[in-house]
């Protein structure tokens, strides 16, 4: 049923349900249940419309989002997906895992004028899962074939979309991973709760029937070098992400049981995907049982507490020295957790990781918020003579990552990093140091989100193209 748009000043603001939190605690599946076609065609109808849409100038992807909305109000759905899906490589996993809170709907006028935000993300999604039940949803075939080939290390987001992209092209496009899966983080580190592994391996499928070929377990730097990479392929992109987890930097954080936050999400989401797990089964990656203190703010953090809970942990705090509305996670993420029974211990940080032979708690100082630093930010200061105790039988270090040494990784010296490890690109032309050699993604923007990984590989797959075209053109000369 076509409808007329602007219906916010008399239908209210509603997100999907969700599956209540006892419920969703004792599985891995997705916790918001989808939309029906009628609630997706209402809530897209709530939108105003904007001549200048503030929704659309926060997208990274600057996807078109009245229109598509307009066009879900009116029922118009392969029109909207065509929208949809001509700026966003995987807008279903947008959909699901964008912090659309600081990001569209944050933006939204609606929200800003306090009637809630137009539900972008959802209809999003929504578009997407109804276009793939009707098939719409094809592999990239190109129109024509090219001779020119092109490597890509890395199967995350940023790889992927690049590789799309080239493909619709008609480059012969080779996706290397040092992983057993493709996906990246949207597969080994998201958890199944935010984004079914199912929904990645569906693109992965359509990627590989496109022509695309997909090389897992291979390790660039150990099994294959860069210059044999660089022989091979006409161009390169280096979609790496960053993976050096931060640790923790106080007494006792060698102590068996302090575990990284990017190892128990790997193993957990393995453990998902079916894969037999010692670390898993012997207890030392797994909350089973045990009281987990997770430490940071981020995502990652809430990732990590979520699944802790999920897995059977006694209890799970999260200790973070800032506040809550100071902390980098996304809101939304932190009422789930909150919702699931995680507490929080805001304004707190390590002081020191206690227990003989393994971890068995942490001593922790609470922190208020001093005068900004250089970016603005205040910076938390300990509070004298406020230390307590947390017991704990696990400590997950959720502090964020950072770059490998790429140059060393590659055995390519004059590989320009910056300061921080990650790759220097150029913003325009994505080229790095190494002649033919592009890098996207986390790697080159640090760690991110996946809506930024697709909009850098859907760039560096156009400065790509140009660099190769202007090749094959002076070879033709
Ligand atoms: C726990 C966690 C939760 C997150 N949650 C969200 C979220 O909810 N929403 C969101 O938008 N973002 C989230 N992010 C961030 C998001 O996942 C990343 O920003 C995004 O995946 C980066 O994409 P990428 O393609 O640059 O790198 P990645 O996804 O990291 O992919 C890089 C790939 O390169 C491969 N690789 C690395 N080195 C080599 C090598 N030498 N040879 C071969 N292959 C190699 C890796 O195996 C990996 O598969 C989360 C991140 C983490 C860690
Ligand atoms: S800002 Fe909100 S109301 Fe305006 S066009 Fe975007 S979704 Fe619609």
């Amino acid at each position: 049923m076509p409808r007329k748009m602007l219906q916010f000043t008399h239908l209210h603001q509603s997100q999907p349900d969700k599956r209540s939190a006892p419920e969703r605690g004792a599985d891995f599946a997705e916790i918001s249940l989808p939309f029906a076609a009628e609630q997706a065609g209402e809530q897209a109808s709530r939108c105003e419309q904007c001549g200048i849409p503030f929704c659309q100038i926060h997208c990274p992807l600057a996807n078109n989002i009245p229109d598509w909305l307009m066009l879900v109000a009116q029922g118009r759905m392969e029109e909207a997906y065509a929208v949809s899906s001509a700026t966003n490589t995987f807008p279903e996993i947008c959909g699901r895992i964008c912090p659309q809170d600081r990001l569209c709907e944050g933006s939204c006028v609606l929200e800003q004028s306090k009637h809630g935000t137009v539900t972008i993300g959802a209809v999003e999604k929504h578009i997407t899962e109804h276009a793939f039940a009707q098939g719409w949803v094809k592999p990239p075939r190109p129109g024509r074939e090219l001779a020119a080939s092109v490597g890509i290390v890395g199967g995350g987001p940023g790889g992927l979309a690049a590789a799309e992209a080239l493909r619709r092209k008609g480059y012969q496009v080779t996706v290397y991973d040092r992983h057993d899966r493709m996906g990246g983080l949207m597969i080994y580190g998201i958890p199944g709760f935010k984004l079914d592994k199912a929904v990645v391996e569906r693109r992965t499928r359509l990627l590989a029937e496109g022509g695309i070929k997909l090389v897992p377990s291979v390790t660039i730097g150990r099994d294959l070098t860069l210059a044999e990479l660089r022989a091979r392929h006409d161009s390169v992109l280096l979609a790496t992400g960053v993976y050096k987890g931060r640790a923790l930097d106080c007494p006792g954080a060698a102590l068996p049981g302090v575990v990284p936050a990017l190892d128990y999400l790997i193993v957990s989401n393995r453990v998902g995907l079916g894969d037999a797990v010692p670390a898993f089964d012997d207890g030392s990656l797994n909350a089973a049982g045990k009281a987990v203190v997770v430490i940071g703010g981020g995502d990652t953090a809430m990732d990590c507490v979520r699944t802790a809970i999920r897995q059977g942990a006694t209890s799970v705090k999260c200790l973070y020295r800032r506040d809550r509305a100071n902390m980098p996670g996304s809101q939304r993420e932190v009422a789930h957790a909150e919702e699931e029974d995680v507490a929080f211990v805001w304004m707190a940080a390590p002081l020191e990781l206690t227990g003989t032979g393994r971890v068995e708690g942490v001593r922790a100082v609470r922190m208020h918020l001093g005068v900004p630093d250089a970016t603005g930010r205040q910076a938390p200061v300990p509070i004298e003579g406020s230390e307590f105790e947390l017991g704990a039988d696990m400590v997950i270090a959720a502090l964020g990552f950072d770059p490998e040494d790429m140059p060393a990784l590659f055995g390519e010296p004059g590989l320009a990093v910056s300061r921080w490890g990650t790759i220097e690109a150029d913003p325009v032309s994505c080229m790095t140091s190494l002649d033919g050699v592009f890098a996207a993604g986390d790697i080159v923007r640090g760690a991110s989100l996946v809506v930024w990984a697709i909009k850098d590989g859907r760039d560096a797959a156009e400065a790509m193209d140009r660099y190769m075209q202007g090749k094959a053109r002076q070879a033709a000369e």
